[in-house]
């Protein structure tokens, strides 16, 4: 069985694919989401961005935009990242997007502070999830927020740790660009942690991605 994977950077069917924008894909293959990732911003622009969020907003497997954010673990400068994630919510309100796939390392709170003076009021996924339940708690205050988890659940006991904690109803799994990580592996791990078995929560995932899609 193919697991639903809500985070991943090679297409493949039953999952939502990170387009990188300038190579092709298949739209209709699986879900997926376009934006400029804060490690990227050197290579793209946002009118190419614009124009294909434009061609695809309507399409049935367009699942928002994503992934945004920002990372201080790298070197590219903050205030540009600041300024390509604020254009990109920008965005999102004037095309009337309600799906934002975040990226981010040691930025929650600059995220937060951006989303609210932008007037965002869709739902998030925050993908690859590392931080606190407090900090989770803070995003669920302002928006619907569901959190992505991958890698870190198998090698990472805060996760392991904080994973459990989290409202099943708002959980997705994900490999993000790890070629090497199987989804069957994370459902696994994910189960373990949960007393739960993969076919269940294999629903409840799908579930919620629908649900953060609102559909
Ligand atoms: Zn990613």
């Amino acid at each position: 069985m193919i697991y639903f994977n809500g985070h991943i950077h090679h297409q493949t069917a039953n999952s939502c694919f990170v387009v990188n924008l300038t190579e092709k894909f298949d739209p209709n293959l699986s879900y997926f989401i376009l934006g400029i990732h804060p490690w990227h911003i050197e290579d793209h622009d946002l009118n190419l961005l614009t124009s294909l969020i434009k061609k695809y907003k309507d399409h049935q497997n367009f699942a928002g935009i994503g992934e945004i954010g920002i990372d201080r673990s790298i070197k590219s400068p903050l205030l540009k990242q600041i300024e390509y994630f604020t254009s990109q919510v920008k965005l999102a309100k004037e095309i009337g997007i309600q799906c934002l796939t975040i990226h981010s390392v040691r930025a929650h709170s600059d995220i937060m502070n951006i989303l609210k003076k932008e007037n965002y009021t869709g739902s998030l996924l925050i993908h690859d999830y590392r931080s606190n339940i407090e900090t989770y708690d803070q995003y669920q205050k302002n928006w619907n927020t569901y959190l992505s988890f991958g890698k870190s659940l198998i090698n990472s006991t805060k996760s392991e740790k904080l994973f459990p904690k989290i409202n099943k109803n708002k959980i997705i799994l994900e490999t993000d660009d790890d070629k090497d990580l199987c989804i069957s592996k994370v459902y696994n791990k994910a189960t373990q942690l949960l007393s739960m078995n993969n076919n269940r929560l294999n629903m409840i995932t799908t579930q919620n991605f629908q649900d953060f899609l609102h559909r």
